[in-house]
């Protein structure tokens, strides 16, 4: 293969060096077209024609950079991947169908049986289904640990530990980890920090500047952020996605289709702005939810009564996040609920209590995505984490009692009317 510098690559947009993240999130690209269209075009094309044969051949070596065939590339997936990796400060990026299939082309490219990876028990519960079975079926084991306890991570290291894997905040708990320290274990290690940076968005959090390797992504959620499409991306060195990552992308084709990759693009362009009201909107749900009577606990990075409050602040550009959770008391009445025989009748009432403050809201989505405009809310131990056993869900903290909001772009006082009909009737 040629090497970079002798290699004749594509264009690249000129843009100012010191540009800021909310000019590359609308700039960041490919030059236009020869017919100067100003929003960027959808390239709805499987292959691309070759000039001659050894224009081809040069192509198919590797000798001249070109869009061969969209399982590979494509000018609309690669405008998302170049605009991407300017928002997280890394030097590319490979666009993927779905969250899931980013981790899976990761694992995929750069792990092999024997190897093993450390990874937080408090990852998107696929995540965990993908590397504990799947993987562990072709001989890649991953050791889960704390989100918050570094030293774990530290001991869970052995010689063959190839990659940490780290997500952050979490779901639902918003438990926060400290992202320099864990690419201190890692890279102490010989191995790469890669980070599910999904709930922050490179808007509010950069890994990479504290030390992460990759950037995992699910750009179903914020990067879109109107709950549209599927998408996922992997953001990172030149060397690791542009060499064993694109390599087993074009063998395996979990890629991102141009007309997905299209609406992801055009949804970065907003991503900042998005991301702050979306955010100061949560807070202020979270310092209401906070002084209700009917509320037990709030789960937000951005209150100062969040253990890893300091750390989110410092980590996350002074913003919480989209995402509350919060407990409700026990309903005192006759248990109307039915669910699963095992729950006890305490489990039962929380459950009870939630699922009223849920069915009372009228604006709120019922849905467990996050990442939409329009404010999402969901009972995360039926929901993504109903297939944990109740003592699974407690050791992570999951009670019944809980409520996850994914918080949109309503006005505060209509998102609090609506919680608030529910929560002023529970035990009316
Ligand atoms: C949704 C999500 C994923 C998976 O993304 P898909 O696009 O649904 O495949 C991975 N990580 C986190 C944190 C998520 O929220």
């Amino acid at each position: 293969m040629a090497s970079p510098d002798t290699k004749k690559r594509l264009p690249r947009k000129d843009l100012p060096a010191d540009a800021h993240i909310e000019t590359l999130a609308v700039r960041e690209g490919l030059p236009p077209t020869q017919w100067g269209e100003n929003s960027e075009a959808l390239f709805l094309t499987s292959s691309f024609n070759h000039p001659d044969a050894a224009t081809a051949a040069a192509r198919f070596a590797n000798e001249e950079e070109a869009f061969v065939y969209s399982r590979f590339t494509n000018p609309t997936t690669m405008m998302f991947e170049r605009r991407l990796a300017a928002l997280e400060g890394t030097e590319a990026a490979i666009a993927t169908s779905s969250g899931m299939s980013a981790i899976l082309l990761m694992v995929m490219g750069l792990l092999k049986s024997g190897d093993h990876v450390v990874c937080s028990q408090s990852v998107f519960g696929s995540t965990i289904t993908l590397l504990a079975n799947q993987f562990g079926k072709f001989g890649v084991e991953t050791t889960f640990v704390s989100q918050t306890d570094v030293q774990q991570w530290r001991d869970a290291v052995r010689s063959n530990t190839k990659l940490l894997f780290a997500e952050t905040p979490s779901n639902p708990m918003t438990e926060v980890c400290d992202i320099a320290a864990l690419a201190e274990v890692a890279h102490a290690a010989g191995a790469l920090l890669a980070v599910d940076n999904c709930f922050c968005t490179p808007a509010l959090q950069k890994p990479v500047e504290m030390g992460a390797d990759l950037i995992v992504h699910s750009g179903t959620k914020y990067l879109d952020g109107q709950g549209r499409v599927l998408a996922g991306a992997i953001c990172g060195p030149d060397a690791i996605i542009n060499g064993p990552l694109m390599t087993t992308l074009r063998g395996a084709g979990m890629t991102l289709s141009p007309f997905n990759a299209w609406v992801v693009l055009k949804g970065l362009e907003t991503l900042s702005i998005r991301m702050a009201a979306q955010s100061a909107n949560t807070l202020k749900l979270a310092q209401w939810l906070e002084a209700q009577p009917q509320v037990d606990k709030v789960f937000y990075p951005g209150l100062p009564s969040h253990p890893q409050h300091a750390l989110a602040m410092k980590q996350q550009n002074g913003s919480g996040g989209a995402v509350v959770s919060f407990t409700v008391k026990p309903a005192n009445g006759p248990v109307t609920v039915t669910g699963p025989a095992t729950l006890e009748e305490a489990a039962m009432r929380l459950r009870q209590a939630a699922f009223h403050v849920i069915d009372q809201t009228r604006l709120c989505s019922i849905t467990s995505n996050l990442g939409d405009t329009k404010t999402l809310i969901t009972h995360p131990s039926s929901t993504s984490h109903g297939r944990l056993s109740e003592d699974q869900r407690l050791a992570a903290g999951i009670t019944q009692g809980m409520i996850r909001v994914a918080v949109g772009l309503e006005h505060i006082d209509d998102l609090t009317a609506d919680l608030a009909r529910g929560l002023d009737t529970l035990n009316a």
